[in-house]
């Protein structure tokens, strides 16, 4: 995910063109601002990319999730269902709105069981929002099928799999929302930014309004706007908004160059006995930003996540101990640890998840290893890196 590996000229002269006026705000002082309105040229043009009618760019990725939520008529009490294995973002968001987050259990697929999830829903119900972890995608045909069936609102975190397709269309436009984030270490980035699309034009009109404190967004005179609804301030500055319009340019060739190399781990890792490969739901196609694969055991997946740090392969994840995106990791999420007061029902949701069996879950994740895919190396150097994991997992 290496939008960082190509910031160059391009993100400058946008980020320039900004810093001439001197209009850092994406709304208002039209007489100032050179006709340069960055957020809006990024909004239009990556609603065009992702096929859909509407986007509304926010401050972060989190924010988008929180966004599309309100947007929808989340709000409190009401039960979402989220996978055991994503960021902390799935949870936060949840819960800045009053909702409750229900955990269920990943499948090979490494996204929502969407066997679990039917087993998980109740009356309180009201959104599925499964995550694209790791470059690929949840099976979306089963889970629609599923929101259709029970009346449920189906929002796609796409943070980590943008470019990626299912059914010929773009991640995160396939579900009622989607989310998007330009963090630091995303495919592509802003520094700080993230987006909601969706084609249906109430949540649009919803997110632009929520995302900055209500505001109707109607005439010259922000002073003068009415607010139809409470909102927030999740809005994006033109500088962050100025990075994107560049790395909007490149992320198709981002995505060749993290194929090509995807393929080559894969090619060399297809001959390994004993490695499996993480299920691609039929009708997707990955972003290739990361390769994910399965051994034998957690034994020797621990052992391997070793031997292959030690041998210099960097950008190797075990998600399942070393990291903080899977269940294992959230101690401060099952302690209900906030600095203030939780709401009632939130707290015993989340005292519940210690007492919750999530084997089926550990038994996928304790066995995976994620190898990051960035495209700053060269053919031989992605060869020679290839050559050693085939090596290492052999000796395993
Ligand atoms: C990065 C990420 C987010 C949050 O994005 P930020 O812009 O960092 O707030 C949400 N979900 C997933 C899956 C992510 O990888």
């Amino acid at each position: 995910m290496p939008g960082f590996e190509v910031f160059g000229n391009e993100e400058r002269a946008e980020v320039n063109d900004v810093l001439e006026s001197g209009v850092l705000m994406r709304y208002g002082f039209d007489a100032m601002r050179n006709g340069h309105w960055k957020a809006k040229e990024f909004e239009e043009a990556f609603a065009k990319r992702m096929q859909v009618e509407h986007c509304q760019l926010v401050s972060s990725g989190t924010a988008a999730l929180t966004v599309a939520l309100a947007a929808a008529g989340v709000g409190a009490g009401d039960e979402v269902i989220m996978p055991t294995f994503t960021f902390v973002a799935s949870f936060e968001s949840i819960m800045a709105i009053g909702a409750i987050p229900v955990l269920v259990d990943i499948d090979d697929t490494l996204t929502l069981d969407p066997v679990a999830v039917e087993k998980a829903i109740t009356s309180k119900t009201k959104c599925v929002m499964p995550v694209h972890m790791c470059g690929s995608m949840a099976d979306l045909k089963a889970l629609k099928r599923i929101c259709d069936t029970h009346d449920l609102l189906l929002l796609e975190d796409a943070c980590q799999a943008i470019g990626g397709t299912f059914d010929g269309k773009p991640l995160g436009s396939y579900g009622d929302l989607g989310c998007f984030s330009f963090d630091f270490v995303k495919t592509i980035t802003c520094g700080e930014g993230g987006a909601v699309i969706t084609n249906n034009s109430q949540f649009k009109t919803h997110a632009d309004q929520y995302q900055d404190h209500g505001h109707d967004h109607i005439g010259k005179d922000r002073g003068a706007e009415t607010h139809p609804h409470l909102g927030y301030n999740f809005r994006i500055s033109e500088l962050n908004a100025a990075v994107g319009v560049a790395q909007l340019r490149k992320l198709d060739d981002i995505l060749n160059f993290q194929k090509k190399h995807y393929t080559t781990f894969k090619d060399a890792l297809q001959e390994v006995e004993g490695v499996s490969f993480r299920r691609i739901p039929e009708g997707g196609e990955a972003n290739y930003s990361f390769l994910n694969i399965f051994l034998p055991s957690e034994e020797k997946a621990k052992k391997a996540h070793k031997a292959l740090s030690e041998a210099g392969i960097d950008g190797c994840f075990y998600w399942y101990t070393n990291n903080w995106h899977y269940i294992n990791g959230w101690e401060h999420l099952q302690d209900g640890k906030s600095l203030g007061t939780l709401p009632t029902a939130v707290s015993t949701a989340l005292e519940k998840l210690k007492n919750t069996d999530f084997s089926a879950s550990d038994h996928w994740m304790g066995r995976t290893l994620s190898f990051l895919v960035k495209i700053g190396w060269s053919e031989e150097e992605v060869r020679s890196r290839a050559h050693t994991m085939k090596q290492i997992l052999q000796k395993i």
